[in-house]
């Protein structure tokens, strides 16, 4: 009864150091890992002890006896990442090495004080090891008034186990030595300098809170918008709640095949009752109740050995939805399996290969993978009517009707005010987090950063586990070297100040009335009923009791 990981692996890496005899793989150490689209467990070294199943934040590891019908193709899939054995192997008995915690040399002055900026998964990973060390102070600053960034705002409403991370978060948050100021922006409400002044180093962690544009004629016409705007619209996210999400259309056109195209599609076809048990917007409960939507077609410039999307998705998108080809298409998978050797390509054309024909008639809302298509511009003057393509390497045009046509051909980082920014990778310069001056290509004291905003928009949750340890690694020895300048102000100086600056901050305790609120509205049916406006998110946080005088003044003390 080995143990099998399925589709919501994080690839945070928890596992693999819980597992007494290492046999899943790859490890963070190890070269693939950066490049896996999921972690594998040896079914032949597997103890089937479960201690991989208690560490898994987001459940993803089950016995395979317990696993769900749509599940069952993780189990050759997790073997298949192993190389074929005659006989039952020994399990290892050796465990996964553990990067060790980074020691911090404290100092008989303030003791180490971080602030982290953003509050998704890169800020929470390096909040956690940050606060291995006794005595160190984390103070994570989130322009929103909730946290958890795309953790909450990203990953797709029917991926609820994807979203259990936020408990791992919840009890990050709850360490001693932990504070948030929520509904503050960096670089407006306070400065990069400020922040020095009141600490030994900022971490950004702010991800890549835009997209990439295609430069094509007809983008930005009404009925044309950025799958990741939607997501942010699905997902309650204040900013992209007045966002027109036009759903009177029987055909939508993603252009891009990556996940995130897939989270889409797979959300404006689903059933809108199976949503509603969901934590997605009311809002956009709303418009998919009256959505007129038949067919996405998810539309990529090559052919499908290069699609962008990862087996695990695939895998879950085509065992729960209708999903198909059309002839074409059929005969390009035909062709790609007849010359492509890599193992994992292959596993995914022959998923490609089963795909149900697109000539069938639509009984409901289909999703339809369309290849070598590049999109050429948006027709329509007004709004929408349809998009053009040249087919790929060809002179030959092809056209679909459509009144939304939304890209989905990724995240893109923006600068912060105060930190250098290198255009072309939308990413900070670091080296390991340190932030470079381009100038000298000396690091900037004090500035780090991880995340997407130090990598670029790849990766998964848990990817930012092993890239926040890295910078807080370096962070950590640039303190003990005594790189850091001790911050100007300490204790409770630095609460004045923000508050001095932003009246409206939030803290734990408003968080948890948030969350508490949220949950409540979901009435038992769904996880929660998210607000998806800032004003409706500080009323709730404002129904927290005062704390008694003893607390506060014993936390004004422990500062
Ligand atoms: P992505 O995986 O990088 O996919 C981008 C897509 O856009 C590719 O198909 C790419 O095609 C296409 N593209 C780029 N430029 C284009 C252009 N000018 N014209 C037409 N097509 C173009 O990006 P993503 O989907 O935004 O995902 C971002 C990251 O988040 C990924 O690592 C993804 O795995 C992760 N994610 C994971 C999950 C999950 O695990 N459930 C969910 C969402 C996101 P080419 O390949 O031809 O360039």
């Amino acid at each position: 009864m080995p143990h099998v990981i399925t589709q919501s692996c994080c690839s945070d890496g928890s596992c693999v150091y819980a597992c007494p005899v290492n046999c899943i793989h790859p490890s963070p150490d190890e070269p693939g890992f950066a490049t896996a689209e999921m972690l594998y467990i040896d079914p032949v070294a597997c103890v089937d002890c479960g201690a991989c199943v208690s560490a898994c934040p987001v459940g993803a590891i089950a016995p395979d006896t317990r696993l769900e019908p749509a599940q069952l193709p993780f189990i050759e899939l997790n073997a298949a990442f192993y190389p074929k054995r005659e006989g039952k192997l020994p399990p290892t008995s050796k465990l996964a090495p553990v990067l060790e915690a980074p020691v911090v040399r404290r100092r008989s002055k303030a003791p180490l004080t971080v602030a982290i900026v953003g509050s998704g998964p890169a800020a929470m990973y390096a909040a956690d090891e940050l606060l291995t060390q006794k005595g160190v102070r984390v103070n994570v600053f989130e322009k929103l008034p909730t946290p958890y960034g795309l953790a909450r705002a990203g990953v797709a409403p029917d991926h609820q186990h994807t979203k259990r991370v936020t408990t791992l978060f919840d009890k990050i948050a709850a360490r001693r030595g932990f504070s948030f100021y929520l509904n503050v922006e960096v670089g407006s409400d306070v400065t990069h300098d400020e922040l020095l002044e009141h600490h030994h180093a900022v971490l950004y962690a702010v991800g890549s809170p835009t997209d990439r544009r295609l430069d094509v004629d007809g983008i930005g016409l009404p009925g044309t918008a950025t799958a990741t705007e939607v997501v942010a619209w699905y997902n309650g996210h204040p900013d992209f709640a007045g966002l027109t999400v036009d759903l009177n259309t029987e055909q939508v056109v993603i252009i891009g095949n990556g996940n995130v195209a897939l989270d889409v599609a797979r959300i404006l076809t689903m059933d809108p009752d199976v949503l509603s048990r969901t934590d997605i917007a009311d809002h956009a409960l709303q418009a998919l109740r009256s959505s007129r939507v038949r067919e996405v077609v998810i539309a990529a410039r090559r052919g499908p050995a290069a699609s962008a999307f990862t087996l695990p998705e695939l895998i879950g998108l085509t065992s729960t939805g209708d999903v198909v080809l059309d002839a074409a298409d059929h005969e390009r998978v035909l062709a790609d399996l007849s010359t492509e050797t890599d193992p994992l390509t292959r596993n995914k054309l022959e998923v490609l290969s089963g795909l149900g024909d697109a000539s069938a008639p639509i009984t409901r809302p289909r999703i339809r993978f369309a290849y070598q298509l590049t999109p050429r511009r948006v027709l329509g003057t007004d709004s929408a009517q349809g998009i053009q393509f040249e087919v790929t390497g060809t002179d030959d045009v092809a056209q679909i009707s459509t009144g939304l046509v939304l890209t989905s051909i990724g995240y893109r980082g923006v600068p912060i005010r105060g930190l250098p920014f290198d255009e072309s990778a939308a990413v900070v310069p670091n080296d390991g987090g340190r932030v470079l001056d381009p100038a000298t290509g000396a690091p900037l004291p004090g500035s780090y950063v991880a995340g997407w905003i130090k990598r670029g928009p790849t990766g998964f949750i848990g990817t930012n586990k092993s890239c926040a340890t890295e910078t807080v690694h370096n962070l950590v020895a640039d303190y003990n070297d005594g790189l850091l300048s001790e911050p100007a102000h300490t204790g409770s100086a630095l609460d004045r100040f923000v508050r001095g600056r932003q009246p409206a901050v939030i803290d734990a305790a408003g968080w948890k009335a948030i969350d508490a609120a949220e949950t409540a509205r979901g009435g038992g049916v769904r996880p929660r009923a998210k607000f998806s406006s800032v004003a409706e998110m500080l009323e709730a946080a404002a129904d927290v009791p005062a704390p008694p005088v003893h607390r506060r003044l014993l936390a004004g003390l422990r500062r």
